[in-house]
């Protein structure tokens, strides 16, 4: 017997034992393993992501093929019988990327795989040419004196490490949003660093950097491209000297979009729960670990839940952000489709019972963090009785967010809650045009959606109310 057929044994003894205290709670953990059981045997996640990669291809925030993947999702969301589908819109201005290129001049002169910063902007058009200043360590770069760089090309070579929660990018992420901005700062013409990227293929990753005043032209090569360097410069036959050409610009000011629907709550309908993943993607894959795989998970997850005989007591809200990707020109910020919604529900925080995003690919989900106060209550033990036998683990840290998307309403006060994916492969795809569906394994994505329906059935056909359970601060 292996670990986890052991635990689906454990599992079913214990549901077999304790029998809650309430009928209704016995009825609710009946429904959320019939709908655990249903996604695993076959959620239809994997069919959602394959239509809107397929369809719409990269869906850059403020273009055509997102507002075009928006207008298909209502159309879809209402032949799925879901309630309240609509469109939210907002102002965004779109970036693209152009023509670029960086390559190595003068003595081994050799084009290098690179990518542009998203929100990055343009070189002039014969691009800027200069001896390149190569740091191992973003502290490298960090501790450079002041008009250290002037007129020179700051590259950064620091790897991203391999972690399953995704803990190598979270610390490496600032040497892309931040890094233009701390070369320019010590008098540098240009910025590359190694992609935020953990394999060994030939990829670039892109990614948003920040815009504004005082940065330069931005780009990030591919791993073997970042060990090439390191190679030319163990040689130590003189300064590298590189080009960077980049077309980059923002478009005039448009629109982006956030795609809503609902299972409106039979008893309580006013009583919200949040959900969902982001539309927009970057121009080079097809967007379909990140994020179109979270946009399935969720709303697959609430199909599951509309197609039950009854209603849940709350309503679930599954909402497909706009523009989760790209920064924006101040005074605009990011996360444009997060704060739309979140502007929109600022006059009722108090009926949102709970937030959270799929937006960390499509590998499984094995782990459960819930608002804090949480640990040993009714609910968190309702909740592990139900997601133990998929292998989902409780992690007694409380979730501090939900997601990206979810950031502007838990800054309102909205709970949020987070079922945490593996994302040990995670960053060996991630924005770059490996980003395609052929990387994503539809059992995983089951067991996402079986996760998500199942404790989505727990939180809104219940009374828990996450706010009174978290101390007081
Ligand atoms: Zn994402
Ligand atoms: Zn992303």
């Amino acid at each position: 017997m292996n670990r986890l057929s052991r635990l689906v044994v454990l599992a079913a003894s214990a549901s077999m034992l304790a029998a809650p205290a309430l009928a209704q709670d016995a009825q609710a953990i009946r429904t959320a393993e019939q709908l655990r059981d249903r996604a695993m045997a076959g959620s239809g996640a994997y069919s959602i992501v394959e239509a809107i990669t397929t369809r719409f291809g990269p869906r850059p925030a403020g273009t055509a093929s997102e507002r075009a993947a928006a207008e298909w999702g209502v159309g879809y969301l209402r032949a799925e019988g879901f309630d309240n589908v609509r469109l939210q819109d907002f102002p965004l201005s779109a970036w693209s990327r152009g023509q670029e290129s960086v390559e190595i001049v003068g003595r081994h002169a050799q084009p290098l795989a690179a990518v542009g910063l998203g929100g990055g902007e343009a070189t002039p058009p014969e691009g800027i040419e200069a001896e390149a200043v190569v740091f191992e360590t973003w502290q490298g770069l960090l501790d450079a004196p002041a008009s250290s760089l002037t007129g020179k090309i700051a590259v950064v070579l620091q790897d991203t490490i391999r972690a399953q929660d995704g803990r190598g990018y979270g610390s490496s992420s600032v040497m892309r949003f931040q890094g233009p901005t701390e070369a320019a700062a010590r008098g540098a013409v240009g910025y590359v660093l190694r992609s935020l990227g953990t394999h060994d293929h030939r990829f670039p990753h892109t990614g948003a950097t920040r815009v504004g005043e005082g940065t330069v032209p931005a780009f990030a090569i591919s791993p073997p491209d970042a060990d090439q360097i390191r190679r030319l410069v163990a040689l130590n036959e003189g300064p590298i000297r590189l080009r960077l050409k980049s077309t980059a610009a923002f478009q005039a000011p448009g629109r982006s979009q956030n795609v809503i629907a609902e299972v409106r709550g039979r008893e309580r309908p006013d009583e919200i729960i949040t959900i969902g993943g982001h539309l927009d993607s970057w121009d080079q894959g097809t967007g379909a670990i990140d994020d179109a795989a979270g946009i399935a998970i969720t709303t697959a997850a609430l199909k599951l839940i509309a197609d039950l005989p009854q209603a849940p007591r709350r309503t679930i809200r599954v909402v497909w952000w706009g523009a989760e990707e790209v920064s924006q020109p101040a005074p605009a910020q990011g996360l444009a489709g997060a704060r739309a919604y979140a502007d929109s529900i600022a006059n009722e925080v108090a009926n949102h019972v709970a937030i959270s995003e799929s937006d960390f690919g499509a590998g499984r989900i094995y782990g459960l963090s819930l608002p804090s106060g949480q640990a040993d209550s009714d609910f968190q033990k309702a909740a592990m009785r139900v997601l133990t036998p998929i292998g989902v683990l409780w992690n007694p840290a409380p979730a501090r967010g939900g997601g990206p998307d979810t950031g502007p309403s838990v800054a309102l006060g909205v709970p949020a809650f987070q079922l945490a994916q593996d994302g040990t492969d995670y960053f060996d795809v991630h924005h770059t045009a490996d980003d395609v569906i052929d990387r994503i394994d539809p059992k995983a994505m089951d067991q996402n959606v079986a996760a998500w329906a199942a404790l989505l059935w727990l939180i809104a056909d219940s009374d828990v109310d996450f706010r009174a359970a978290a101390p007081t601060p």
